[in-house]
């Protein structure tokens, strides 16, 4: 009987995982067509500036409003398109669309867009984001790239000649999620970043755990001796912003200065000369 309970729930086990799938092949074939079909959209996250408590940038994140799920988060999708190489489009869609809307900005922010470890693969990467640069007018000084240490990892030698050439042409690179991967600190002397971006993960405990205060205070100091900035990500109290700015943080992003919106709506905050009033009385 225990027997046949057991081939029982592995027929389950096998429905599951077949409901599972086919859920993910029809998003595929979805994705394949939501470009086409105008459903994708950049929106923009603002980046404050802790020196001035100003708006410094903006990260562009991807949207995808499927017709019947909605919103689809870029968590299920972009594995998706990396596993499909629909990334390659993809990905060459929102670097135009990011620097499209930034050259249009009533102020001279910077846009960081996110690229995928398989775009860091493509031999074209340098040569598609001139191209971007120079059909929207953008200068390559107020373009960044967000990449993670998995892009790092997966192939060094190439990522690593590709940020060269795009290092050359003014372009930043910051290094996202810090801390969550398989870290290693000689990525920092090897690969040509000016940023670190400390990931959420860390931040949701400050003020809770002081292990994760230690470990922003360890980064902040490290980044300073290195020459480079260091961004906290998932900001969302005034607790929070109140103690990365006391460890001498560059700059913050996360709900409490900003959710992720259209372009339209920033815009209409970033109306020219207006300062960044969240936590400006923070460092009083
Ligand atoms: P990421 O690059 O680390 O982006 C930050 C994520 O944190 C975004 O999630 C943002 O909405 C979220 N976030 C910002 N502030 C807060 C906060 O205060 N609290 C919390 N809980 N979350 C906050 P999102 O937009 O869902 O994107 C998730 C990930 O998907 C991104 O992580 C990035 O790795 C990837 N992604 C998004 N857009 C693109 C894209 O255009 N290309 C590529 N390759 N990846 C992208
Ligand atoms: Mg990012
Ligand atoms: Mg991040
Ligand atoms: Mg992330």
């Amino acid at each position: 009987a225990a027997k046949a309970a057991g081939r029982g729930a592995l027929r389950f086990f096998e429905i599951e995982m077949d409901v599972a799938a086919q859920a993910r092949r029809a998003l595929e074939l979805d994705l394949r067509h939501a470009m086409a079909r105008g459903e994708l959209q950049v929106y923009f996250q603002p980046i404050v500036d802790l020196s001035t408590d100003r708006f410094a940038g903006c990260e562009a994140l991807l949207r995808w409003k499927h017709p019947t799920r909605g919103f689809v988060s870029p968590a299920e999708f972009i594995p998706i398109a990396e596993e499909t190489g629909l990334i390659i489009p993809i990905g060459e869609w929102v670097v135009g669309e990011a620097c499209a809307m930034a050259a249009g900005w009533p102020r001279d922010m910077r846009v960081a867009v996110n690229l995928s470890p398989v775009q860091f693969k493509d031999p074209h990467l340098p040569m598609r984001i001139i191209g971007a640069l120079s059909r929207t007018g953008l200068p390559a000084s107020r373009l960044e790239l967000e990449i993670t240490e998995t892009a790092v990892l997966q192939d060094s030698e190439a990522t690593l000649a590709a940020m060269h050439q795009l290092q050359h042409l003014g372009v930043h690179m910051s290094l996202d999620d810090f801390g969550t991967g398989f870290s290693s600190l000689s990525y920092l002397r090897t690969f040509p970043f000016q940023k670190i971006k400390i990931d959420q993960s860390f931040t949701r405990d400050l003020g809770r755990d002081p292990g994760a205060l230690a470990i922003v205070r360890a980064v902040s100091a490290m980044g300073k001796d290195l020459g480079m900035h260091i961004v906290v990500e998932g900001v969302e109290t005034q607790e929070q912003l109140d103690l990365v700015r006391r460890e001498g943080c560059s700059e913050v992003q996360g709900y409490l200065l900003g959710r992720p919106m259209t372009n339209e709506a920033l815009c209409a905050l970033i109306a020219p000369e207006e300062p960044a009033q969240v936590g400006a009385q923070a460092g009083a």
